[in-house]
């Protein structure tokens, strides 16, 4: 019943009339052992955290452990507020969500790594953002984050989520890429829909680094968290409107992956490239942990 590939799982959906969200489901009962009613009590329990998480930050200042970042989603939240912006109030929201859930990883608190503590913001967001938009009921939420899933084993299966083997763009950029599949679910797109979303997704963030700050999961992580929430609410509008990907999804976890595996290791999780290694990058992590 597990699908390795994309096209596998476009087929088992079509052989069974199934949506993605059945798909993980089906594929946990089967995987884990358990009910079918025990799987989604276990992904409500996660929905909880996730919604949590996402709160917080916006509700008060929360700042990480190492002071380097925090207080962001508060500011975006009060912003969003008032009502005025040019992306709109559900979009702003949806950042706010994400950086708050950065901020709560960093500061210790609970979150869901999904798939990874570093990108624990961006499906929340786009999640919960899109549940308000659309009015929907938590059940619909659970399938939304079910159908995230069916596309994160396939990723991991073919390639990695892991931003220490293939940067940012296997973690923040996998995320995104099952928040956008998960939103298509949710707005009644097909799976071969959701997967052209991960595939557009996956596409755009080819190469993108991972280089954490004194090697702490805050500088640029909560902000990428928010931007790859927005990334995944666009791409999934632009599904819906009937733009297709090109690229089919396997081919594009296929590139993210051979992209990944030729970063040099001070891209990739080390702290010895990128922002990490610019002037400020450098002072900042002589403010946190002193010099050498
Ligand atoms: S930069 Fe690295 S540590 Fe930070 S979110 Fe991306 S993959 Fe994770």
């Amino acid at each position: 019943m597990i699908a390795r590939s994309g096209e596998e799982l476009l087929e088992i959906c079509k052989d069974n009339n199934i949506s993605l969200s059945e798909y993980a489901i089906r594929c946990e009962v089967e995987e884990k052992g358990l009910d079918r009613e025990e799987v989604i009590e276990k992904m409500r329990k996660n929905l909880k955290v996730m919604t949590s998480a996402a709160n917080e930050g916006m509700e008060k200042e929360v700042y990480s452990v190492s002071g380097l970042i925090g207080g962001d989603g508060y500011r975006l939240h009060n912003y969003a507020s008032k009502g005025k912006t040019l992306t709109g109030t559900a979009t702003t929201m949806a950042m706010a969500m994400a950086l708050s859930s950065s901020e709560v990883n960093a500061s210790m608190g609970k979150i869901v790594a999904c798939p990874t503590a570093g990108s624990c913001g961006i499906l929340p967001a786009v999640i919960l953002s899109t549940g308000k938009q659309l009015d929907l009921n938590e059940d619909e939420l659970l399938k939304g984050l079910f159908a995230a899933a069916a596309v994160g084993i396939v990723i991991a299966f073919n390639a990695t989520l892991s931003g220490a083997e293939g940067g940012c763009q296997a973690e923040c950029g996998s995320a995104s890429a099952m928040g956008a599949a998960a939103v298509v679910e949710m707005m009644g797109g097909t799976p071969k829909m959701s997967l052209d979303a991960g595939s557009i997704i996956l596409q755009n963030v080819l190469g993108l680094v991972c280089d954490p700050v004194a090697g702490l999961v805050e500088i640029p992580c909560a902000k990428r968290n928010a931007q790859g929430a927005i990334t995944a609410l666009c791409t999934a509008d632009m599904v819906m409107a009937g733009v297709v990907a090109k690229i089919p999804f396997d081919d594009a976890v296929s590139a993210m992956y051979k992209v990944g595996k030729s970063l040099p290791p001070s891209l990739r999780e080390t702290a010895l490239g990128g922002i990490a290694a610019t002037k400020e990058g450098l002072r900042l992590k002589e403010q946190v942990f002193g010099k050498d």
